[in-house]
């Protein structure tokens, strides 16, 4: 039997199932028999002892796990949440069945709100099934523990559990909801769990089946036969041995280089990003910084979050996006229109310029923590769609002291007039999350058209050309920061089509570097002729893989280790007919 789902990240594993338990019932709606005063102290001590374990988890969790949890310990003591429980009390609910009404009436909220809010009620439903565990003086629900390596089934995880997983003994992880961009899918992604996630029919798998986890096909297989297992195996173990092999500059197999960098959201995760081999940053998210800020924080404020990730970074290039405001990432005080359809209004550059105060302080900060750090600091604009507005933010950005500016390509619009607006900007980076949604015109946050959320899509690969082939034209560079880049090999068609480095999620990066070492320039560039000449993403990739096949491994010691130092390419692309 095999079941399909949405695969993060390009690992594989084989073992057997070990089903979540299944949650709690939920408490009945009796009256209590304690007063309303009595069950408010128990429902305020369990809120409290829930929210101080979360925090004590992310603690040990670290990095990007830890945000999550301190934001689900916040929203187990909202007082607002605490006021809706003491009212559902007064009612005479128990607290048990008060906590739990409250907490489902927040999460339908979120559900209302749609997606990245609605990504978090899975969040509401763990804190609620520990609140209510912790009222009834049970252990709280989490991964089971049968004292041997298996792969883990659960409808979701809840952040605080991902966060902790005994990567020796869980091989992997299915679930049967969350889309790519869910907690689980995230903190998957950035502990390197092999993980396929929103695998509808996951209700079939059954303890004790064995199954492979074949992310980066995004099946699941039950019951595999001999011949699937020991091909199982043999990936398991090529990976193992890249994942152990030295860390090298990402280069192709002929020596060119390709600097591959960290994509971040603050500097707690620079010192793995760098363990990792990442040779700087290619996209620092700012506003990763300030999504739970309400006005906009001073120069002072930035200028300190910016030179500690710097700090990071001696010697290398940083480079760091002004905020990327709007849409699934609200700036209360860059964003307060309602808008219907946010990711096509006032988000990025364009909300920045409506508030061109705030763009300013936040070049300035940028300037100055430059000035007092060594490492080279490009800056650049979220969401360009015309030579204007590229004008308008190099402009000021060269005005304000910062020496390097470039802008993202992530509209068509901006791809489509590449050579035009790469005579102005110093470098682009193609963000292809959005660029992907915007030519295919589907949400990236909306499960029901994840089919079209492909960037191996040959319409997206045709915009990159575009851009590879200003950048070559101009002798400026062209770097993707969309988590394309972290498809090991669509990062060399990417490459075949004229990007200069590679910026990613710094786990990704073993298998892509392992991936560019296996293959020349002329032959990333054939890849990308076949992709181009596909008809639907699934057939590029597909017409890729039969191309890659038929080249010959790269003998020994010739690729990344011919490398020479990373610098940023002057790259020449093909003349089109080639890559027609
Ligand atoms: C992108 O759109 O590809 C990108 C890198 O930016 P973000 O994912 O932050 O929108
Ligand atoms: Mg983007």
């Amino acid at each position: 039997m095999e079941l399909s789902g949405i695969g993060i990240g390009q690992g594989v594993a084989l073992g057997p199932v070990i089903r979540m338990a299944d949650p709690l019932p939920e408490p009945l709606d009796a009256p209590s028999g304690r007063t309303p005063a009595e069950e408010g102290e128990r429902a305020r001590a369990s809120l409290g002892a829930v929210a101080a374990d979360l925090l004590s988890r992310g603690e040990r969790a670290g990095g990007a796990a830890r945000d999550v949890l301190e934001a689900q310990a916040m929203m187990a003591e909202d007082p607002t949440l605490q006021e809706d429980v003491t009212a559902r009390l007064a009612e005479g609910k128990t607290a048990e069945r008060a906590v739990f009404e409250a907490l489902a009436a927040f999460r339908d909220m979120l559900v209302e709100m749609g997606g990245y809010m609605a990504e978090r009620a899975t969040d509401l439903d763990d804190v609620s099934q520990r609140v209510v565990s912790h009222l009834a003086g049970l252990p709280a629900p989490g991964v089971p523990d049968p004292g041997y390596p298996f792969i883990l089934v659960a409808r979701d995880l809840a952040p605080a559990d991902t966060a902790l997983l005994d990567l020796g003994t869980v091989l992997g992880l299915v679930t049967s909801e969350g889309g790519p961009t869910s907690h689980t899918a995230i903190l998957a992604r950035e502990k390197s769990i092999v993980a396929i996630v929103g695998v509808a029919d996951a209700g079939r798998l059954v303890d004790e089946d064995e199954i492979i986890l074949d992310a980066e096909n995004s099946v699941v297989v039950s019951g595999p036969n001999a011949a699937q297992k020991a091909a199982a195996e043999s990936r398991i173990a090529a990976r193992a041995a890249r994942q152990n092999a030295p860390i090298r500059p990402g280069a192709l197999a002929d020596g060119t280089p390709i600097p591959l960098l960290a994509n971040l959201g603050s500097a707690d995760g620079a010192a793995r990003a760098v363990e990792l081999g990442a040779e700087g940053v290619g996209l620092f998210r700012t506003e990763f910084l300030f999504l739970g800020s309400t006005s906009a924080p001073t120069v002072t404020q930035q200028q300190e979050q910016y030179e500690r990730m710097l700090r990071e970074f001696p010697g290398r290039k940083v480079v760091v996006r002004a905020l990327d405001a709007g849409a699934d990432k609200p700036l209360a005080f860059l964003n307060d229109a309602d808008e219907e359809n946010p990711a096509l209004g006032l988000r990025g550059l364009r909300s920045l310029r409506a508030s061109e105060d705030i763009l300013r302080e936040q070049l300035t900060a940028l300037a100055n923590a430059n000035a007092a750090s060594d490492a080279d600091v490009w800056v650049m604009a979220p969401m360009v769609a015309t030579v204007e507005e590229t004008r308008y933010f190099v402009d000021l950005a060269h005005e304000l002291g910062l020496k390097t500016a470039g802008v993202m390509v992530e509209i068509p619009s901006a791809a489509l007039l590449a050579d035009r607006v790469l005579q102005h900007a110093d470098f682009a980076s193609i963000g292809t999350n959005d660029l992907t949604q915007y030519t295919l015109a589907a949400d990236r946050m909306l499960g029901t058209v994840a089919n079209l959320q492909d960037p191996w899509h040959p319409a997206v690969l045709r915009l990159i050309r575009e851009v590879g082939e200003a950048g070559a034209a101009l002798g400026k560079p062209v770097g993707i920061c969309g988590e394309a880049a972290a498809d090991p090999l669509l990062a060399v068609v990417l490459v075949g089509l004229g990007a200069t480095s590679l910026s990613m999620s710094a786990p990704a990066l073993v298998d892509v570097r392992a991936s560019l070492a296996r293959f020349t320039l002329a032959q990333a560039r054939q890849l990308a002729a076949a992709a181009l000449q596909a008809d639907e993403a699934a057939s590029a990739r597909e017409a890729v893989k039969a191309v890659a096949s038929a080249f010959p491994e790269p003998p020994e010691g010739l690729g990344s280790s011919a490398a020479p130092e990373p610098t940023e390419p002057q790259q020449t692309i093909p003349p089109r007919e080639v890559l027609k």
